[in-house]
């Protein structure tokens, strides 16, 4: 066993139970949300609407779930203590840095071969988020997060990378990203993990799930690493039926030691249009594993043991693997 922080406090990691390892309560934009605050509406109907979508999750069978919003997709924590309250499973929360490019204006004066100099602030940060607990709300974050998208590891990205690196190595919570399949851009987010020095088996390579490129999933799992296949439902990147099909075959091929399983979904993400997301998306939330893509995994032939290890086994394996070194 080994404790787990969530928003509610720390649990046994006997505890977890069914992991959504990669979803999200809100995706938002601050500043837009600060001056334009209709886009948001109500905050008290958001609320709970965000109570009732996860204690409808929670009855679905779902006990816990990773809500990866970090600094650069709204993180909020004040909000996310009011919904953890009043919902019946466990919400383990993030730190890190989500970009595509640079680093934030704030960032880029401070720190190893910038203006103003000094120590890597990030890894300040992050560190605190994990050990004291995030701006004074008692919560601490369980997991580190990172991104690469098509621009590649630019400068600003390699920087994130290297500060989540040597966060976890000095905290020991494990790391998940958010990478962009087409461009591979998992192999390269290893690469500078382990010139840091990570273990790579505590690594959770995000958006797997976005490729059907077996020869690419196989060459990141051989490594050690974990796959996120955690994007069912966002079906306009890569079809259900093409989803599925890859964790089908990655099974077949022995890898689901290796599989997480989640959807990337959240309660409301202002980069995207409520109404487009229903129209063109319309099983993009919290519920389509279970209800779709769980049922057509067993009828293709994937063991109940294989769902429990993808779902329940390599959740709590990823987050027992928490010594510092
Ligand atoms: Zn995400």
């Amino acid at each position: 066993m080994a404790v787990v922080e969530t928003v509610r406090g720390a649990i046994d990691s006997r505890d977890l139970g069914f992991t959504l390892m990669h979803e999200h309560i809100f995706v938002l934009s601050p500043e837009i949300q600060q001056n334009f605050r209709t886009e948001f509406g109500d905050e008290d109907a958001r609320i709970a609407d965000a109570v009732s979508r996860l204690n409808q999750l929670a009855t679905a069978g779902i006990d816990t779930i990773v809500d990866l919003t970090v600094v650069g997709l709204g993180r909020f924590i004040p909000r996310i203590q009011t919904i953890a309250s009043q919902v019946h499973l466990n919400i383990i929360v993030a730190t890190g840095l989500y970009t595509y490019n640079d680093v934030p204006f704030y960032f880029q004066n401070r720190g190893p071969k910038t203006l103003i100099g000094g120590e890597e602030p990030l890894v300040e940060m992050f560190v605190r988020d994990i050990e004291e607990g995030i701006e004074g709300t008692g919560v601490k974050a369980g997991i580190l997060k990172c991104a690469t998208d098509s621009p590649g590891v630019t400068r600003g990205v390699e920087r994130v990378l290297r500060a989540v690196a040597v966060a976890h190595r000095l905290t020991g919570v494990p790391i998940s990203t958010h990478s962009y399949a087409f461009g591979r851009t998992g192999i390269d987010q290893l690469g500078i993990f382990e010139k840091e020095g990570v273990d790579v088996t505590r690594v959770v390579i995000g958006h797997c799930g976005d490729s059907n490129d077996v020869g690419y999933l196989r060459e990141l799992a051989d490594t050690g690493c974990y796959l996120g296949m955690d994007r069912f439902g966002f079906d306009l990147r890569l079809p259900f039926e093409e989803r599925v099909a890859t964790v089908v075959k990655m099974c077949e091929l022995g890898y689901s030691a290796n599989m997480v399983l989640s959807q990337d979904a959240s309660c409301h993400n202002d980069w995207l249009d409520d109404a487009v997301v229903a129209s063109k998306m319309p099983r993009w939330d919290y519920f389509h594993l279970s209800n779709d893509v769980i049922p057509e995994l067993r009828r293709r032939g994937v063991t109940q043991g294989q769902i429990d290890e993808m779902t329940i086994d390599n959740p709590r394996k990823i987050f027992e693997a928490n010594s510092r070194y």
